[in-house]
C-alpha cells in the first residue's frame, strides 16, 4: 500500500479525490490516498503551495514531493522541504496556456482593442500588417514558452524565444544569454513573458529592457507579476513606447481594487487564469510519477533547487 498525503486547498479535494483515484488505479498503484494521514506514514504528497502543510519536517519517509502547480517559487526555498521536488507539466495547463498567449497575441495584432474602444459612427480603418510583419518575442521557452512559441509561429509571426540554456525549437529563433536577450527585445513588438520567477528574472522588464523594444510594442505577462518593475511598465505606457499590456500575474494576488494597472486604459488586468493545471491530465501525470519512483526510475519534471524552478 502507497500513503499519498492530498495537500492542497481543502476545497480542491471534490475534483482532486476522484481523478486521482482513477488515475492510481489506471497505472495499477494501491493507494491510500487521504488527506488526513499521519505524516511518518506518507510515502508521497500530491502539493499545493497555497496549503497550510509548510514544515515538511515530520514526512520523514516522504519519498516526494509533487506540485500541482508548474510555478515553484513559493516551495523551492522551504529548507524544510529536503526530499525530491517535482513540478507540474500537464496536458490541460500547456493547452490552456496556448490558448491564452494565441488569443492575445492575436487581439494585439489585430488592435481588436481598438475597434472595441471606437463603436462611434466613424469610418476609421486602422489596417494591421499581417503576422509575417509582426515579429513575436518569448521570454521563457520552456515547457509553456515552447508550445506557444510554436502555436504562435504557425499563425505566421516570425518567433524569437530567450532561455537560459541554449535551445533548439523547430521554427523558432532560439536565443540565450545577455546579448541574445537585447537582440530578443530589440525585435519584440509583441513580448510574452514565460519564465519562472527567480533571482535572475525578477524584474527582467525594467525601464531599461522596456526601452530597448521596438517603440509602441505589447506585452503580454502570464509568467510571474515580480517579472516586470511596475513603475517602469506604468512610465513605458505612459510615454508610448509600450502600446498595450494585458497581464495576467502579479506582485501582489488579488490585485489590490486601487491598484492603477486596474484603471489605466492601456492595461488588461486578467486574475490569474491564463492556465490552470487540470485535475484528470494532472492525476495522470502525478500517478505516473508515483509508478516511476516505486519501480526505481528517475522521477520527471523534477525542479532543480539551485536554478530555483
Ligand atoms: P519551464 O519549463 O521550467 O521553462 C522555463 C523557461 O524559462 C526555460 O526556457 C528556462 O530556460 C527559462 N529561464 C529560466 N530562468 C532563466 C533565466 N535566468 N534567463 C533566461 N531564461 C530563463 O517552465 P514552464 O512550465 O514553461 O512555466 C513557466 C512559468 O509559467 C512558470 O514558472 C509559472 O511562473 C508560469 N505559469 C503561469 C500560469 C498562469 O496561469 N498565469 C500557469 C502556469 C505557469 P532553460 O530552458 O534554459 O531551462
Amino acid at each position: 500500500m502507497i500513503n499519498v498525503q492530498f495537500a492542497a486547498r481543502p476545497e480542491r479535494w471534490d475534483s482532486y479525490g476522484p481523478a486521482l483515484t482513477k488515475a492510481f488505479e489506471a497505472a495499477d498503484l494501491t493507494v491510500d490516498l487521504r488527506q488526513d494521514h499521519a505524516p511518518e506514514e506518507v510515502d508521497y504528497i500530491v502539493y499545493a503551495p497555497n496549503s497550510d502543510l509548510q514544515d515538511f519536517t515530520p514526512y520523514t519517509r516522504c519519498k516526494a514531493v509533487l506540485n500541482l502547480w508548474a510555478g515553484v517559487e513559493a516551495i523551492v526555498g522551504n529548507k524544510t522541504l529536503t526530499m525530491p521536488l517535482a513540478r507540474m507539466v500537464d496536458f490541460g495547463l500547456t493547452q490552456g496556456m496556448v490558448e491564452w498567449v494565441t488569443g492575445h497575441v492575436l487581439r494585439h495584432h489585430l488592435d481588436i482593442d481598438y475597434n472595441l474602444e471606437r463603436q462611434n459612427g466613424v469610418w476609421d480603418k486602422h489596417l494591421p500588417p499581417l503576422s509575417r510583419d509582426r515579429p513575436v518575442t518569448i521570454l521563457g521557452i520552456g515547457e509553456l514558452g515552447s508550445a506557444c512559441a510554436q502555436a504562435v509561429a504557425g499563425l505566421g509571426f516570425p518567433v524569437t524565444g530567450w532561455s537560459r540554456s541554449p535551445k533548439e525549437v523547430a521554427g523558432i529563433t532560439c536565443l540565450s544569454g545577455e546579448k541574445g536577450l537585447r537582440q530578443a527585445l530589440e525585435t519584440a513588438q509583441i513580448l510574452v513573458l514565460l519564465l519562472p520567477l527567480t533571482k535572475g528574472t525578477e524584474n527582467i522588464l525594467n525601464a531599461d529592457s522596456l526601452a530597448r523594444m521596438p517603440k509602441g510594442a505589447y506585452i503580454i505577462n502570464p509568467g510571474r507579476g515580480p517579472l516586470i518593475d511596475d513603475t517602469a511598465l506604468l512610465a513605458a505606457l505612459d510615454q508610448g513606447q509600450i502600446a498595450r499590456a494585458t497581464l495576467d500575474v502579479f506582485r501582489e494576488e488579488p490585485l489590490p481594487s486601487d491598484h492603477p494597472y486596474w484603471s489605466h486604459p492601456q492595461v488588461t488586468v486578467t486574475p490569474h487564469i491564463a492556465a490552470e493545471t487540470r485535475p484528470d491530465t494532472a492525476a495522470e501525470v502525478i500517478a505516473d510519477n508515483i509508478d516511476r519512483s516505486e519501480r526505481g526510475a528517475r522521477l520527471r519534471y523534477l525542479v532543480d533547487r539551485n536554478a530555483g524552478y
